[in-house]
């Protein structure tokens, strides 16, 4: 197949939502399409179950869950369909944030009865600010739940989408008899008794069709024909264009739990959903039918036994092929390397590969070269952008317990924080190092793990912030830029990469700031460029 075939077949996408409302049940379903995977069970949750913080075996279970689906991959219609896991637990959010940067586009499950739920509103406002094209689907229909129009108003307002439907469920709960596809024009039966999804349709080009009372009964026809009229009253017609640049998302309905409405929504997903994008650098855009390989770094996983501190690094292709054995150019470190045995997933499995394209993630193994964020590329010297930093909500003094073992707590931090499990602020004054994370949870695995695999013990100690800010560094001669710097020195400190940034201990402070010394930008991600 030619290298232009390859790219046009692929489709990158993450499924988010706040944890319970599908995601694995609906990842399973789209699995078992594709012939990946052929019993129910297969794909194992990612999720934290409850009382995990005090258990360390949850910990590693989670470590390794978390390899088994970072990838996803498998064909469906022609299609090579690679979906990246994205956890929903709120501790490891920044986990998700940073496989959306490798995303060319997502579906948000919604529960039903829940609605829009506290996380799906975090990871939708990501997806907004980059564009990222966006199918919702609302799950559970099996269930008693909310009117379907309240639902979608909600959608609307909550996560500031501009809906349309692609179906729409005749009933609901125990009245629930199945969906009218408006893309497809036709009707798919929910059997109510055995409760099983008959995979035949009923096209239904006409919905006046008198057909429709006998199917589905007449109080249920005609309120269906009221909704669909209604529909094309309400809702702008689906237009890809809208839905590629992230102004429109088309909603479906579905039960993923008896595989109802899912055909329906990965038959429109692989016709709409896009094809791998290009990808902005520090020096120009990168297309994907380019030649030259690249790729970036978006999650790096640490080895399970920590007698092998091998890592495996994600890299999402953005251009040309990735070849094993070809040397390619570790931008940041400014050398050459070679991977002789790149892994490819499949399904749940992971396999060496010869060559792989745009739009696919190999894992690359590797002894500590690379950071999250890092560029491959076959000799250009350019950074993709986009992986920034977003301000960790807990803030905590790390201290060494253990006077012998300093180097390799400092190793051990060293490595944490380039697999991304947190971030770490040098203070400007004292030196002292702050430990942030955007959940308590993560304080525990640290602790745990620089035990476990680096032999280093650490306190913590609560340092007062509230949130970082990222502060561009001014004319070190701007009086104002002085006395700001001065007066909050003890909460200036640098992040892992050197910048400049002002851990403020409250909303006031920060609004303070603001006013008192207006030449001093602060800006709430590390991506200020
Ligand atoms: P995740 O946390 O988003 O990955 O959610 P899961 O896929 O693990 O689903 C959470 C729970 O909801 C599980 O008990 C599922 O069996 C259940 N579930 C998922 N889809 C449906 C559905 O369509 N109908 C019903 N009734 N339950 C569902």
């Amino acid at each position: 197949m030619s290298f232009e075939k390859e790219i046009a077949r692929r489709r990158t996408f993450g499924i988010i939502s706040h944890p319970d409302a599908g995601k694995t049940t609906l990842t399973e379903k789209l699995l078992l399409f594709g012939g990946a995977i052929n019993e129910a069970g297969a794909v194992k949750s990612n999720k934290i179950k409850k009382g995990a913080t005090s258990d360390f075996m949850e910990i590693e279970r989670q470590r390794g869950i978390s390899v088994s689906t970072s990838v996803l991959a498998f064909n469906y219609k022609e299609k090579k369909i690679n979906i990246l896991d994205t956890p929903g637990h709120k501790d490891f959010a920044e986990d998700t944030f940073r496989t959306l940067t490798a995303v060319d586009s997502v579906i948000v499950v919604v529960d039903v009865a829940k609605g829009v739920e506290e996380q799906t509103e975090k990871l939708v406002a990501v997806c907004r600010m980059r564009n990222i094209p966006m199918i919702v689907f609302i799950n559970k229909l099996d269930r008693e739940g909310k009117d379907a129009f309240d639902l979608m108003d909600e959608v609307e307002q909550k996560l500031g989408l501009q809906v349309t439907p692609l179906s729409f469920p005749i009933g609901m709960g125990y009245d629930f008899q199945g969906i009218y596809n408006i893309w497809e024009k036709n009707i798919n039966l929910f059997e109510g008794d055995s409760r099983k999804n008959i995979e035949e349709t009923i096209a239904f080009s006409d919905l006046q069709n008198p057909e429709l009372e006998k199917i589905i009964g007449e109080k249920p026809a005609n309120k269906l024909r009221e909704e669909i009229e209604l529909i094309s009253e309400v809702y702008p017609e689906f237009d890809r264009e809208q839905y590629l640049s992230g102004k429109l998302q088309p909603v479906f309905f579905g039960s993923a739990l008896n595989n109802f409405g899912v055909r329906e929504l990965l038959d429109c997903f692989i016709e709409i959903a896009p094809t791998p994008q290009p990808k902005a650098s520090d020096t120009r855009l990168v297309d994907s039918n380019e030649k030259k390989f690249s790729g970036f770094v978006f999650k790096i996983h640490a080895n399970m036994d920590p007698k092998h501190r091998d890592r495996l690094a994600f890299v999402k292709i953005v251009s040309g092929t990735f070849e094993r054995n070809k040397p390619y150019l570790h931008v940041r470190q400014g050398k050459n390397m070679k991977f002789s045995s790149p892994n490819a997933f499949f399904a749940e499995k992971k396999e060496i590969v010869d060559i792989s394209y745009p739009g696919d993630i190999v894992g690359l193994h590797d002894t500590g070269n690379f950071k999250i964020g890092d560029t491959l590329t076959e000799g250009e010297a350019m950074n993709f952008k986009g992986i920034p930093s977003f301000s960790p909500e807990h803030f905590r003094y790390i201290n060494n317990a253990d006077p012998l073992k300093a180097k390799q707590l400092e190793k051990g931090v060293d490595q944490l924080m380039d697999e991304g499990v947190a971030q770490l602020f040098t203070i400007e004054m004292n030196g002292r190092k702050v430990i942030g994370t955007v959940g308590a949870l993560q304080y525990e695995v640290i602790q745990y793990r620089l035990e476990h695999e680096y032999g280093a013990k650490c306190t913590y100690e609560n340092f007062p912030a509230y949130k970082a800010c990222w502060v561009l560094p001014d004319d070190p001669k701007n009086e104002e830029f002085k006395e700001f710097k001065r007066v909050k020195q003890k909460f200036m400190a640098h992040d892992k990469h050197n910048q400049l940034v002002f851990l403020a201990d409250s909303e006031f402070s920060i609004q303070m700031t603001q006013q008192k010394y207006p030449s001093v930008k602060l800006y709430f991600t590390s991506d200020y460029h």
